[in-house]
């Protein structure tokens, strides 16, 4: 381990080098993946009893293993939910790496901690939840969901005895993201889905309810609503949907993981009125806050109540708990111990910009789903699925059928120009295949989405 086999100072100022060249170039292929076989073909064996050295290694991931991912920050890349974060804070997160902090603790990351509550005072004014609600960042929205709907699960076995050995129940729709029916299977609970893609109403969740047998009302215990589907960025109706949980005695979880980001946009701001009564939120910086991967967050309406669920319990971490050591301890509400501070970049990105910025990146997202709707509806091949919502356009080209899509897909792909996938949507019984935008990069311009398109003709 000590054997250092190349200079030091030389191989930090060629990382250096390359993240200033990846963070300033625009101009960058798609790329593309390649078998396990072809890579260890072209690389050769990397781990060895004594090491092939840094530099080797480096040239080997910039020659070759480099250019089989896609750059998610890519203007042309437009499938799933992209990404792109700011120079800021891909700077701050080799700045976070660099520091070796254990954000579990304030006792050992208090000044990390500091920074990252201060990100999470801003995210929280947005949802206009009361004071005291409060939030920890996450691995992502998986482990975000995960830990709100556990707090919710132990908060209902603490109301009544009755329910400790009982099987939960929550309700969602269709529209929900593949995480929270993935993470009630986790924590061992059955999921009833109200059947539509398009937006949950008030009225059709009281129907939900108000058909459950009374075994399944007694084990209802949560809602999960979606501030933004992923699908297609519909926002559930969190006003009449609150007041049902409210008068249900039901806990309220909004998954806004990807829409999350457009509370600071004054455009759609009020397709989200009612998230504030929520009782807890799931938004990821990593999506429209332009985190680099990867950081979810976590918001409780009552962050004791998180406490209560997550909290651990060691010898070992007693001395944490001290009241010599107090601070906010940001492993105590969600599942994860051990934790990078990963709202730090965000932090330094917010400070260095200011919120504005942030207001006006998401109103460019907002807005180049406008103009690709805009082009769909001129054009003569194509037609919407439905009108974009938040950042998702849904359109289809008429005649093609899911292989030409996917075809599609690959040729672009193929060729390092962009990466733009086919989904599925329901409408009535069935399910159609057809293309989607989602944009996050406010650097897209209508020129990129102009040349997509042209591809389809
Ligand atoms: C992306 C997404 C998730 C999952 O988040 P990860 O960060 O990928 O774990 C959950 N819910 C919604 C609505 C999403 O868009």
């Amino acid at each position: 381990m000590h054997k250092v086999d190349f200079d030091l100072v030389e191989m930090t100022l060629d990382v250096m080098k390359y993240a200033i060249e990846r963070i300033s170039t625009t101009e960058r292929k798609i790329g593309k993946p390649k078998k396990a076989e072809e890579l260890k073909a072209l690389v050769g064996e990397t781990i060895t009893a004594d090491g092939i050295g840094g530099e080797v290694a480096f040239n080997l991931w910039k020659k070759h293993l480099v250019k089989t991912n896609v750059p998610v920050d890519h203007p042309r890349n437009l499938a799933f939910v992209p990404a792109a974060p700011t120079r800021a804070a891909i700077m701050f997160d080799l700045v976070t790496s660099a520091s070796s902090i254990h954000g579990a603790y304030w006792m050992e990351g208090a000044g990390g901690i500091f920074c990252e509550n201060e990100a999470m005072k801003w995210i929280v004014s947005l949802t206009g939840m009361p004071e005291g609600a409060f939030g920890v960042f996450t691995s992502g929205g998986t482990a975000a969901n995960l830990s709100a709907i556990v707090t919710a699960r132990e908060y209902w076995r603490s109301l009544k005895d009755a329910h400790k050995n009982e099987k939960g129940l929550i309700i969602t729709s269709i529209g929900a993201h593949s995480s929270i029916k993935a993470m009630a299977k986790v924590a061992d609970l059955d999921v009833l889905l109200v059947d539509t893609e398009a937006r949950l109403e008030g009225a059709a969740l009281q129907d939900t309810i108000d058909n459950l047998t009374a075994d399944q009302r007694e084990r209802l215990f949560a809602v999960v609503a979606t501030g933004g589907t992923t699908n297609a960025g519909i926002i559930d109706d969190l006003m009449g949907i609150s007041a049902i949980c409210k008068s249900e005695g039901l806990w309220l979880h909004v998954d806004a993981a990807y829409g999350g980001g457009a509370l600071v946009a004054d455009s759609v701001r009020h397709l989200f009125n009612g998230i504030e009564n929520a009782d807890s939120i799931t938004i990821d910086p990593h999506k429209w806050m332009f985190s680099p991967y990867d950081c979810g967050a976590v918001i409780y309406r009552e962050p004791e109540l998180a406490k209560n669920a997550h909290s651990q319990d060691g010898s070992y971490l007693d001395i944490f708990k001290d009241e010599g050591a107090h601070g906010f301890n940001p492993t105590d509400y969600q599942i994860q111990l051990t934790r990078r501070v990963r709202g730090l970049p965000l932090w330094f990105s917010l400070a260095t910009h200011g919120t504005d910025r942030y207001k006006e990146a998401v109103e460019r997202g907002l807005e180049l789903a406008q103009i690709a709707g805009r082009l769909v509806t001129e054009h003569p091949d194509l037609e919407l699925v439905q009108e974009p919502s938040l950042s998702c356009v849904l359109y289809r080209r008429k005649g093609w059928t899911p292989e030409d899509y996917t075809h599609w897909t690959y040729e672009n792909h193929e060729k390092g120009f962009a990466l733009v996938t086919p989904t599925k949507w329901k409408s009535g019984d069935t399910y159609e295949t057809v293309s989607r935008f989602c944009f996050i990069n406010p650097d897209t311009t209508e020129q990129d989405i102009v040349e997509i398109l042209k591809t389809m003709e």
